[in-house]
């Protein structure tokens, strides 16, 4: 019987360039210089390697601790073929630590990393595995915030529109800003608004009245906080699309906001829902639904390469988000900021495969938990 024999955590802190003004997403953040990746290695006893990525930004310290401490003892030793079955074994006891936060993007790391496995010993790309059959994909270009500077998003708007992207998001917080980038590009573009949760039900109602008739895509995330559906749906009923999911993590909770009408496009993000199982079991909800699935993939590692195969899993392959930034190396061969068009690799499993020699001078910590 084969099983998993270490858990390797790697760390990585990519520095990245923006195209405009450099602002921190939050207060106590001068500037947003690096994006960090945790990735997680599950080595088994026949010498095979699978990749998940745990959701990233500032929080990866905490869910390395919790992988290395609270979630390898659960997994070390165990076979990893029976992934349901497995990932019973960590999910159950670890409920009471949260169903959302680090305990989660744990799980959603070690989930990828077993379908990394199992399509690799099933001699399959991912996606092919999943059902899919069509490895071309379209991204989505998701320009970073350039702190309302109506001229650097006109600029990066035209920018993405120049090499190929149609779909462009803005994650700015001003109708100038938003104006213009509509501005910037042809009316049969789409431009969507990500907004990070700023404002009250009565601020975001205005807002939704005040644009909708801008011909914008989808309105992201528009409300304080992100689990008040309610005010969700009161904002969608002033007429403007309303887009979330990134900060929903258990079938329930999707179902959740479905149910209260809070939204016209979901988006997932396989790195904080429960990794592959958990994304098929939202896919499936939200298939008996009138929304569209669009991931939330605001992250370059191993759950890049997970969100592309699932967008190819779908029978209308979805759009991969895309941060709009140039890296100071380039990770792997799928992540590409400069081309809206690009192709699964043929390759057993996941196809992670980055250029380890370029990343690096940029890993922050590296740590193996062994059987
Ligand atoms: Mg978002």
């Amino acid at each position: 019987m084969t099983v998993i024999s270490s858990l390797e955590t790697i760390r990585v802190a990519l520095p990245f360039e923006t195209g405009g003004p450099r602002v921190g997403m939050r207060p106590d953040m001068d500037a947003w210089l690096t994006m960090e990746s945790l990735m997680v290695r599950l080595v088994t006893d026949d010498g095979r390697s699978g990749w998940g990525e745990a959701f990233g930004h500032a929080i990866t310290p905490a869910t390395d601790i919790a992988l290395r401490s609270t979630v390898a003892p659960l997994l070390l030793g165990q076979d990893p073929r029976s992934i349901s079955r497995l990932m019973a074994r960590i999910e159950r006891p670890l409920h009471g630590f949260g169903r959302a936060g680090p305990a989660i993007y744990a799980l959603s790391a070690i989930d990828i990393a077993l379908w990394d496995l199992a399509s690799q010993a099933a001699g399959q790309p991912l996606y092919r595995m999943l059902g899919g059959s069509d490895a071309e994909l379209r991204r989505y270009a998701s320009l970073m915030r350039y702190a309302g500077d109506v001229d650097a998003v006109a600029a990066n708007v035209t920018r993405a529109r120049e090499a190929g992207f149609t779909t462009i998001k803005l994650h700015e917080q001003t109708v100038p800003a938003f104006r213009a980038a509509r501005a910037a590009v042809n009316r049969e573009d789409m431009i969507c608004l990500d907004v990070n949760c700023p404002w009250s039900v009565a601020e975001a109602r205005a807002i939704a009245r005040e644009i909708r008739d801008d011909g914008f895509h989808w309105l992201e995330e528009p409300v304080w906080p992100p689990e008040n559906h309610a005010a969700a749906a009161a904002v969608r009923a002033e007429g403007v699309p309303i887009a979330m999911g990134e900060n929903i993590s258990t079938p329930l909770a999707f179902k959740a906001a479905l149910d209260a009408g809070a939204l016209d496009i979901l988006q997932p993000s396989v790195t904080k829902c429960g990794g592959i199982s958990g994304m098929q079991k939202v896919f499936a909800l939200a298939d008996t639904w009138p929304v569209r699935v669009v991931p939330h993939c605001f992250y370059w590692g191993p759950g890049y390469h997970a969100t592309a195969h699932l967008a190819a899993s779908r029978p209308e392959p979805t759009l991969v988000e895309t941060a709009f930034i140039t890296f100071a190396a380039r990770p792997h061969a799928l992540f590409d900021a400069g081309c809206d068009r690009f192709r699964l690799p043929d390759a057993p499993g996941l196809g992670f495969d980055p250029d380890w020699d370029a990343l690096e001078p940029y890993v922050i910590s590296r740590e193996t938990v062994s059987a």
